[in-house]
């Protein structure tokens, strides 16, 4: 178990779980009686014989069936994690662990608790939960739920992953990169461990759905949001009992429709009440209609970054006659099951992380699903009974989908896997048994990037920068930069662990959604504004929190400043676990810059270094009515760039001519979040594998003469 320094507020946030005296081995009985009920549960036998005499099981099987919360436990019931001789082969039997991966961490973390309760288990005992920056596991935990990064991760430290007995991939069909590495890999171990390691044969289990009528728009809608808005009211109106699931992109939109939604289902229920008692009699003459029309509505929110104790909250079943509107992202297509669902509207878009071509950058972007997102959204109505999908688009947008979504390896940056394979010992990364290869220039981008980062050498063998970078779990241009805030020329670590540590974490910032406080939000947060830029701010801030913390007013500090108080209990977490792996390699999380802010910047120049761009000449662009002045272009892949409007640099006059920025989010155009300005004349000194030396008089001006060079 990982500790904090010790924060009162994060306990009272729940974020710390503190071992209890040992469960009761009894088992909850309730529960008992669900897990029979799975569709899974008839297949029990084969899928554990299947498991005990084949290398690989593969199993398919409809989302909500039971696969990831049962079947580990089946395998741990017949004994699957059970002793086994040690692989060393001195004879001594130690326990193995029955490991699932999960594409995303909410549900690992989701999973690994129901499981827990299904087995009469203390979190973090039998049954337990690995994800970044938190560890809910012990010596005795058998079933353990993982995100596929987690154990991508544990592979670099022991590539054989001794510690199981059976590797469970779950969501394969996602393509997530991870999962696919992972297959990659495990399908290399099983030819180094062929009597141990479990493997596999074909099961399908016959899924229980129920038919979904499909409803169309008739016509585009401008606004998605205020069609779901419509639609959920009308459902809420017109339709029999059922809880309703609406899928959007993200977490803005959700925010924005919970809020609509909560105010009309209010004052349509007053109104409601109020006919009601002005015709009292009648409506004991029609008890179904008055039932329906006085039914509340309950809405609750699921999306990643969404607190655990809230995400429980959608598995909750409403209370007696009220409907319950879940709003949620793709987290709900597959990785979440929520029971009582009958009616699914959906906005046809996700978010999606892809590479801008060419740019050597990645960009969050709000992209159509594809068919067969589609169809799967649909399929979430007719779990339990027949059930509608409210398309809030036209059939003819539909028809256009494209059929399924590209795994991720086609269209995300791939230098964090070369690195993790590299250091698992796999050089050749071209010749890789990837289950579908990447793209040649994917792979050279990657390469590259780490070449710049100094991470692997010319020959592309990994250099001991490389090594090191690869034990921090972050971003290789975040951990280059936090081993490059230990040099001495720098010595800001506290600065960059604390800003790294707030971009690790949820939006540090509050934004109300009622609009007179949110402008008291923005003047607060106005008040932390850095002339430098976003890093510096978000050091400042977390800084100020970690003081008012330690006077034990960190909440009502959070309060005052408008500050998601979650997120820098959180952010403190991650900070004390990053600042353990950096003093292993040496570095002194305490080292502090003062009030040389230079030192930071410079630093922060050098690290992102590979993230540079350069305001552009008023007169070169007018794009989409946005002022030129603030039209910047990378320095890799030239692509053009603006300055997000959450920045504390956005308006700044004159704006800076040089900044590093940390991503890149695509709504209508690119923007640069978090962001710092920086010297140009520093990228040449700092950075001479990336930036030419004779271009340093002119670096601002012309981006295209910095572009990097690989030997
Ligand atoms: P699959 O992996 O086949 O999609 P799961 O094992 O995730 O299915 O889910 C099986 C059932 O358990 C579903 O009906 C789901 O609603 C329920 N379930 C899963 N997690 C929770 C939870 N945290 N709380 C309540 N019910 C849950």
């Amino acid at each position: 178990r990982r500790r904090a320094e010790g924060d009162a507020d994060a306990v009272a946030n729940g974020l710390r779980h503190t071992k209890k005296a040992r469960p009761s081995p009894r088992l909850p009985r309730q529960h008992q009686e669900v897990r029979r009920q799975l569709p899974v549960f008839q297949h029990r036998d084969n899928i554990v014989t299947a498991v005990k005499t084949h290398r690989t099981v593969v199993l398919v099987g409809e989302t909500g069936s039971g696969k990831s919360t049962q079947i580990p436990q089946y395998l741990y019931d017949a004994g699957l994690a059970s002793k086994h001789k040690g692989s060393s082969g001195n004879g001594t039997l130690s326990p193995r662990t029955i490991c699932c991966t999960q594409p995303r961490r909410v549900a690992a973390i989701t999973v690994a608790k129901r499981v827990a309760e299904e087995m009469g288990s203390e979190l973090g005992h039998t049954c337990g939960y690995s994800v970044r920056f938190d560890d809910q596991t012990s010596p005795s935990t058998r079933v353990k739920y993982v995100t596929d990064g987690v154990l991508l991760r544990e592979a670099m430290a022991d590539p054989m992953l001794k510690s199981y007995s059976v590797l469970i991939l779950d969501e394969a069909h996602e393509r997530s990169l991870q999962t696919d590495i992972l297959f990659g890999l495990v399908r290399k171990l099983q030819d180094k461990r062929p009597n141990d390691l479990r493997d596999a044969a074909q099961l399908r289990i016959p899924g229980r759905t129920h038919p979904v009528q499909v409803y169309y728009a008739e016509e585009s809608q401008p606004d998605y949001v205020d069609a779901a808005l419509m639609t959920c009211l009308q459902i809420h109106a017109e339709e029999a009992p059922g809880d309703v699931l609406v899928f959007l992109p993200g977490r803005e939109d959700i925010d924005n429709l919970a809020l609509l939604l909560r105010d009309w289902l209010a004052k349509l229920h007053r109104e409601a009440l109020q006919e009601a008692a002005a015709v009292g009699a009648v409506v004991a003459e029609t008890p179904s209609a008055a039932a329906a029309q006085l039914q509340e509505g309950l809405v609750v929110k699921v999306f990643a970054a969404l607190p655990q104790e809230q995400q429980l909250l959608a598995f909750t079943p409403a209370p007696p006659n009220t409907r319950k509107f879940v709003l949620a992202t793709n987290i709900a297509e597959t990785s979440i099951t929520i029971s009582g669902v009958r009616y699914v509207i959906d906005c046809g878009l996700v978010k999606q992380r892809s590479v801008v071509a060419g740019a050597g950058m990645e960009a969050l972007k709000v992209v159509p699903v594809s068919k067969s997102q589609a169809q799967q959204r649909a399929g979430r109505a007719g779990r339990e009974a027949p059930g509608a999908c409210y398309r809030i688009y036209t059939e003819s947008t539909f028809l256009a989908l494209a059929q399924s979504t590209p795994p991720e390896i086609e269209r995300v940056d791939l230098s964090q896997v070369v690195l993790q394979l590299k250091v698992i010992g796999i050089d050749k990364v071209d010749q890789f048994d990837f289950v579908s290869p990447p793209s040649p220039t994917a792979l050279i981008a990657a390469l590259e990037s780490l070449y710049l980062l100094g991470t692997l050498d010319a020959a592309g063998d990994l250099t001991p920068h490389g090594r090191r970078i690869a034990q921090l779990p972050l971003a290789p241009t975040f951990s280059h930069l936090l081993l490059a805030s230990a040099e001495p020329a720098f010595e800001c670590t506290a600065e960059v662990l604390a800003a790294v540590s707030c971009l690790s974490a949820d939006n540090v910032f509050f934004t109300p959604t009622d609009q007179e406080e949110r402008a008291c939000a923005t003047a607060s947060h106005r008040a932390f504004a850095s002339a430098d830029g976003d890093l510096p701010c978000l050091a400042g801030i977390f800084e100020a929190y970690k003081a008012n913390m330690h006077k034990g007013q960190g909440g009502v500090w959070c309060k005052q400043h408008y500050l998601n108080a979650r997120s820098l209990a959180r952010a403190l977490d991650i900070r004390s676990q990053l600042a353990t792996i950096l003093r292993r390699l040496g570095g002194d999380p305490e080292s502090s810059c003062g009030a040389e802010v230079q030192r930071l910047l410079r630093c922060i120049a050098k690290g992102l270094s590979l993230q540079v761009a350069v305001r552009q000449p008023a007169v070169s662009v007018a794009v989409g009515g946005q002022s030129s002045a603030r039209c910047y272009r990378t320095v890799r892949g030239g692509k053009e760039v603006y300055l997000h409007p959450t920045s504390c640099l956005f308006g700044k006059n004159p704006p800076p001519r040089c900044l590093v920025y940390a991503e890149v989010l695509q709504t209508s155009k690119q923007y640069m979040k978090c962001v710092t300005a920086v010297d140009p004349a520093w990228l040449t000194e700092l950075a001479p594998q990336v930036f030419r030396k004779q271009s340093a008089a002119t670096a601002p001006a012309a981006a295209n003469s910095c572009a990097p060079r690989l030997k």
